[in-house]
């Protein structure tokens, strides 16, 4: 337990207050702008209020909002995700003002797809189409930009009616106003285009107006591209120089972002070093006097602590942390930041769920944006509840039960708890897997839960504590494959290969294509993976101002799976591309539509269109999903016992982290 911690004295450079604009923020964290599918609902704005909130009470500097559009064009979407109107600024408030009831501070962001809007109407510097977008843009007339600019001022003046504490102007990830600075989207021969100078016309005259619309007091901050990380892009030295002229157009402080949404180079994902665009955030604040944020990939109060104590920045933004833990500021204050819910960096609850349509959540923390939902109300009878199995299930039960009063005891068989997210934690860029495993270790400690590791559980052991609730949260076990051949030796499951009790020889062979598949093929890829890559071996692997050097494949492997189509096509929307690149880079083979026909001495016997083909083979690793395992469920349904089966023992198929969580959550929450 941490009874009588204090703030760690690395940290208390997060928690100095900073005057930003008119507006004295009580901490260095900021609650970075994030898209949450509920932008587009006025008529679920209490929920949104409701989400900020609670972030706000988690001690948040300050929040910024998704985005809104300044106008029709400007939307990111066909739905009515603008702000442009008094009665908008009216239901505004329901979003702003359970945060200054919690004490918060929170600052509209006011963002202009230009080409990156999914509809027909959208405009840009030039007709050119975005390469992540099927729509082309139409070429914003000079009448059209003098509008649009007039129209980001009546925003922010709207923003200040709904009682905002000011607004981000969207600058950067390359929407309409990277567009007019790039060369690359910008090709007008007027006063728009052509030279830096014309080219940065267009965000100057928008900060100009905005700040004028704002008056002194509310923040203005204006999130720069501090990376372009695009051909024809902004170069570092054009950037600072924008960052110079949008401090004198009336700017507060410059929020960095990195890389445009069609960049081909991973920015959030866990591939990522933690905080390895630190520089590029300094580069800026060594240019100008006004506060500097730093984003992405931070996502840890100690890289935080780092980047703001050497100076690359003076706040730092973090958007999906703050979904994973709402309390994130509270814990770094409380000396607690070992029991923060870390985000791993996945997508799958965030923006996976935003490019789908859906409110988004997190994987880790399934009260986010969920909040009512949840009861923190204590429950009315305190139960003596058994949790079997530690995975994320479980774990996520025996957390809500123990929240809500009850008395859990938490079984693992293993030696220790994590299950599944513990075996994605060995993959390169899943690192933090393992260490949201170790925080939520703490806060099943902290909660007072009885964590009981190594002990296989019985019929007899539950029936003698006499539970008046079990849940079955056994997870799953991989599912054998039906080849002949299967027993010899060289065939080894992922688990044994993740864990370290089996290791892979020189020719791989993995059988499936599925996500755990992939994995596993780039963590025998990479090798006896020890460390995860430094900030500068990233940078080369992907080119980042540097030559691009790419990594040689420590061994040689061939995938291959039953079913027709690409390899890759299940993995997730946000990440999948990393990690179908990064195999391709590595020489990975892949079969598809291919007919086992055995397993000897030779290797892996299959037919493709006919054709027999012999994989030779020194490991051939089983990636061929999973089956649940819940069989002391049935026995105890049987002898009559209270019990709920949740996570992969209920159901295998798509083995779903977030599911599983979700489950156990909700169940935990409502005993
Ligand atoms: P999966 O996605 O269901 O893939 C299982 C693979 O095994 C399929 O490619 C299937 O291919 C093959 N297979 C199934 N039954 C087989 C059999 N009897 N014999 C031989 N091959 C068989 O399962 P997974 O790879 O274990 O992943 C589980 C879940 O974890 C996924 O749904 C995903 O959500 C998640 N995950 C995602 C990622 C990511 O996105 N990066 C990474 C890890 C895990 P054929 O039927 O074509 O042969
Ligand atoms: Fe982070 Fe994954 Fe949660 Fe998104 S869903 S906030 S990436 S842990």
């Amino acid at each position: 337990m941490l009874e009588g911690a204090s703030l760690r004295a690395s940290h208390s450079v997060l928690l100095e207050p900073i005057r930003v604009g008119g507006v004295t923020l009580p901490n260095r964290l900021v609650m970075g702008s994030m898209h949450t599918n509920l932008e587009a609902h006025p008529e679920r704005f209490a929920e949104l209020g409701r989400f900020y909130a609670e972030r706000a009470r988690g001690g948040a500097g300050l929040i910024v909002t998704g985005g809104f559009a300044p106008n029709v064009a400007g939307r990111m979407h066909d739905g009515p995700c603008l702000f442009v109107s008094d009665e908008q600024a009216e239901a505004h408030r329901a979003i702003v003002d359970p945060v200054h009831a919690a004490g918060g501070r929170i600052i509209l962001q006011i963002l202009h797809a230009g080409r990156y809007g999914y509809h027909d109407a959208i405009v840009a510097p030039s007709p050119i189409r975005a390469p992540i977008n099927r729509a082309s843009p139409a070429a914003l007339s000079t009448e059209e930009i003098e509008q649009t600019i007039r129209d980001y001022a009546n925003t922010a003046a709207l923003a200040v009616k709904a009682g905002y504490d000011g607004v981000e102007v969207m600058g950067s990830e390359g929407y309409l106003i990277s567009e007019f600075l790039a060369p690359r989207t910008n090709k007008r021969d007027d006063a728009w285009g052509g030279s830096l100078e014309n080219r940065g016309r267009f965000p100057i005259a928008v900060v100009k107006a905005v700040r004028e619309a704002l008056g002194d007091g509310p923040i203005l901050s204006f999130r720069i591209s501090a990376l372009e990380l695009v051909d024809d892009g902004l170069t570092d030295d054009e950037i600072v120089w924008l960052a110079g002229r949008i401090e004198e157009a009336g700017a507060d402080c410059l929020s960095t972002g990195i890389g445009w949404h069609e960049s081909t180079v991973p920015t959030i994902a866990g591939s990522v070093p933690h905080g390895a665009f630190a520089d590029a955030a300094r580069r800026i604040r060594q240019a100008v006097s006004i506060p500097v944020t730093a984003s992405n990939r931070i996502n840890l109060p100690d890289d935080a602590a780092r980047i703001v104590a050497e100076g690359s920045a003076d706040l730092v933004s973090m958007a999906r942390p703050f979904l994973a833990d709402a309390e994130f500021v509270n814990k770094v204050r409380d000396g607690k930041d070992d029991l923060i819910n870390v985000c791993i960096a996945c997508n799958q609850a965030c923006l996976d769920h935003y490019f789908t349509g859906e409110v988004i959540s997190c994987l880790v923390n399934p009260r986010a944006a969920r909040e009512g939902a949840f009861t923190d109300e204590p429950a009315p009878a305190k139960k003596r509840i058994a949790v079997v199995g530690g995975g994320v299930a479980g774990i996520a039960a025996a957390l809500e039960a123990r929240r809500r009063g009850h008395h859990v005891t938490l079984y693992e068989a293993a030696p220790a708890i994590g299950g599944q997210f513990t075996l994605a934690g060995r993959i390169p860029g899943k690192e933090d897997y393992a260490i949201a495993v170790d925080h939520l270790a703490r806060q099943l400690d902290e909660a007072g839960v009885e964590v009981v590791t190594g002990r296989h559980v019985d019929i007899d052991t539950l029936g003698r504590e006499n539970f008046d609730e079990v849940v079955v949260a056994t997870g799953i076990a991989p599912r054998a494959i039906g080849i002949p051949g299967a027993d010899d030796p060289r065939v080894v499951g992922y688990t044994e290969i993740l864990d370290g009790t089996a290791t892979a020889g020189q020719r791989v062979v993995i059988i499936g294509g599925g996500g755990i598949g992939h994995d596993v093929a780039l963590f025998l890829a990479h090798g006896e993976h020890e460390h995860a890559p430094t900030t500068d071996e990233f940078r080369r692997r992907w080119g980042i101002e540097s030559e691009q050097v790419l990594p040689k494949a420590s061994r040689s492997i061939t995938m291959v799976k039953r079913s027709p189509g690409h390899f890759g096509r299940t993995l997730g929307k946000t990440t999948g591309w990393i990690l179908r690149q990064e195999l391709k880079d590595f020489g990975v083979r892949q079969i598809a539509e291919a007919t086992y026909v055995g397993i000897d001495a030779q290797g892996l016997h299959i037919r493709v269109n006919g054709q027999d083909e012999v994989l030779a083979a020194d490991t051939i690793v089983v990636c061929a999903g999973q089956e649940s395992e819940n069989a002391l469920a049935d026995v105890l349904t049987a002898r009559g016992q209270s019990v709920h089966v949740i996570g992969g023992a209920r159901l295998a198929g798509e083995l779903d982290a977030k599911r599983a969580m979700h489950e156990g959550a909700i169940l935990g929450n409502r005993m």
